[in-house]
């Protein structure tokens, strides 16, 4: 029976555990933090229970394949939402909701945007032409040099070329007036941890992923219930999991790795070993590999830091939706300087989610759970965040006046987490909270591989390796990352 080790027990690291267990490896994964899930973790604090990190996610079906895979009856509950999310603009004191129906979402920009249906619905019949025409030919596969992914980009139509010249913006400016209708559609480019100012426009697919293909999903009882049906089956598998360990170096023999070494010096001795760590950091940092030092490192594009509020509130506190947008009065400014800043905004924009208005068991009776969060540059560009107080602080007293609900006088429990908490719990590069950013340059062939380029028994699953970062995403990795080893070293 061939051995695996995992290092880090993130949503890749855990599914590529499973894949491999079911094809009759002997599974092993190493962690660094005290619990597994990586970003989609769980905080529980005074009665409340937090998911740290994602809070929905698209492509459902790459659960349900997953699973499938795994010879897994699905046990977790996915409901749809609709509205996706809810909308806050400054100078508006209802929000817009983004509802799925291009009819009823209409209604939304009654008397703001002139033929809203005919123009949403031509933009959306170009994103889904994108949607699958790249789906299985570039998202969903491996890619063995950089000239076979040229190749198989070459075989995307032609007529979406033009979405590859200008930006989401650009793009959205082309299609409608109305500055709130950009903003709403544009905001999908934050999902990717950029802004729509310098992401590409054939990033529209995520529009029609959003509002047509299948939705956005998230899990009875919580998110954090996928990293537990995960665990579950990994312990009647009898895969072992160590907390607190983190690989720092590792030893090598005629062109394989021989041992990844711990903080402790422990020797972890396997045939087959996966890195969920950050795969352009995991090189650079644990490997010496001289195309990753910090210096190359810095130079890549990171996508934006989570600055996280985790706030347990008395009272069911209205006019907050399962998923609320709070945006101020100078996006593109704000869009534009967001990256790198080196101090906090005054007025920041921030994104909410309630879950509690879902799952009661996440609050005590009569109370709610509110996870905020705010897009920040990351440790390269401000370092500093003695300010973190200030900025939740901040955050808060901006929400409370605009749902009219005082939530500082109400919170029971609060946590902080900075980009330097993100970086410290999980080492995420800088705390760039979805990893390496997803233009043009940083994609497909051009990402850091899977498959080691040096050593024939290491393998790289997650965000920062092919196709990319968000928890379906992800999904797809392990697969891939599962397909590559299968084939290199056999079941
Ligand atoms: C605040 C936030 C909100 C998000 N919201 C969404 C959302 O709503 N929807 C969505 O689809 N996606 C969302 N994402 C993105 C999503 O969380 C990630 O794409 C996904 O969880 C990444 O999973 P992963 O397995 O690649 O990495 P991780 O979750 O980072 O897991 C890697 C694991 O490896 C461990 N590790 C690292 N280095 C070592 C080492 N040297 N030794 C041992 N262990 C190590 C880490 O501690 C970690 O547990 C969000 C991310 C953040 C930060």
């Amino acid at each position: 029976m061939k051995k695996a080790l995992v290092i880090g027990a993130g949503l890749g690291g855990l599914a590529t555990a499973l894949r491999l267990s079911t094809q009759g490896y002997r599974v092993e994964i190493v962690e660094k933090y005290h619990q597994a899930g990586g970003r989609l973790n769980q905080l529980k604090k005074d009665g409340f229970v937090f998911d740290t990190g994602p809070s929905f996610f698209s492509m459902s079906y790459e659960f349900e394949e997953f699973f499938k895979y795994c010879k897994i009856n699905n046990p977790l509950k996915f409901n749809e939402l609709d509205p996706l999310h809810a909308i806050y603009f400054a100078d508006r004191e209802k929000p817009f909701l983004m509802h799925k129906n291009l009819s009823k979402l209409a209604k939304e920009f009654e008397g703001i945007e002139p033929n809203f249906e005919v123009k949403a619905r031509k933009f959306l019949d170009q994103a889904k032409g994108i949607f699958h025409d790249t789906e299985y030919r570039i998202v969903k596969r491996n890619y063995d040099s950089i000239l076979s992914y040229l190749m198989a980009l070459a075989s995307v139509p032609l007529k979406h070329a033009p979405k590859l010249l200008k930006t989401v913006w650009t793009d959205l400016s082309e299609t409608f007036e109305s500055h709130e209708v950009k903003v709403i559609f544009s905001l999908v480019a934050f999902f990717l941890g950029a802004t729509p100012f310098d992401t590409p426009a054939v990033y529209s697919l995520l529009n029609y992923t959003e509002l047509e293909h299948d939705g956005y999903w998230n899990v009875q009882g919580g998110m954090y219930k996928i990293v537990e049906t995960f665990l579950a089956e990994l312990e009647k598998r009898n895969v072992q999991i160590h907390y607190g360990v983190e690989i720092t170096s590792f030893e090598n023999q005629n062109g394989s790795i021989s041992a990844f070494i711990d903080q402790h010096g422990k020797r972890w001795l396997s045939d087959v070993y996966i890195a969920n760590s950050d795969a352009a950091s995991f090189r650079g940092m644990v490997l010496n590999r001289k195309k990753y030092t910090e210096t190359k490192l810095d130079k890549l594009e990171w996508t934006l830091s989570p600055f996280t509020v985790y706030l347990g509130v008395k009272g069911k506190v209205p006019n907050l939706y399962h998923h609320t947008y709070f945006l101020g009065d100078n996006f593109e400014n704000y869009a534009n300087n967001i990256f790198k800043m080196s101090v906090s905004p005054q007025k920041p924009y921030y994104y909410v989610n309630v879950s509690s208005k879902h799952n009661p068991e996440v609050a005590p009776e009569g109370c709610e759970n509110i996870f905020i969060l705010c897009p920040m540059p990351d440790l390269r560009y401000k370092k500093d965040w003695t300010d973190s107080e200030t900025l939740a602080e901040n955050i808060i007293a901006d929400m409370s006046k605009r749902i009219g609900y005082d939530l500082k006088v109400n919170t029971l429990t609060r946590t902080i987490w900075n980009p330097i908490d993100w970086q410290d719990n999980f080492n995420l590069y800088k705390g760039s909270g979805l990893g390496l950013a997803h233009g043009l340059n940083q994609v497909g062939g051009l990402r850091p591989a899977n498959k080691d380029e040096q050593f024939g028994n290491l393998y790289y699953v997650g965000a920062s390796t092919v196709p990319g970062t968000g928890l379906p995403i992800v999904v797809i990795s392990s697969r891939l990352a599962t397909e590559r080893i299968l084939k290199d070293h056999g079941n």
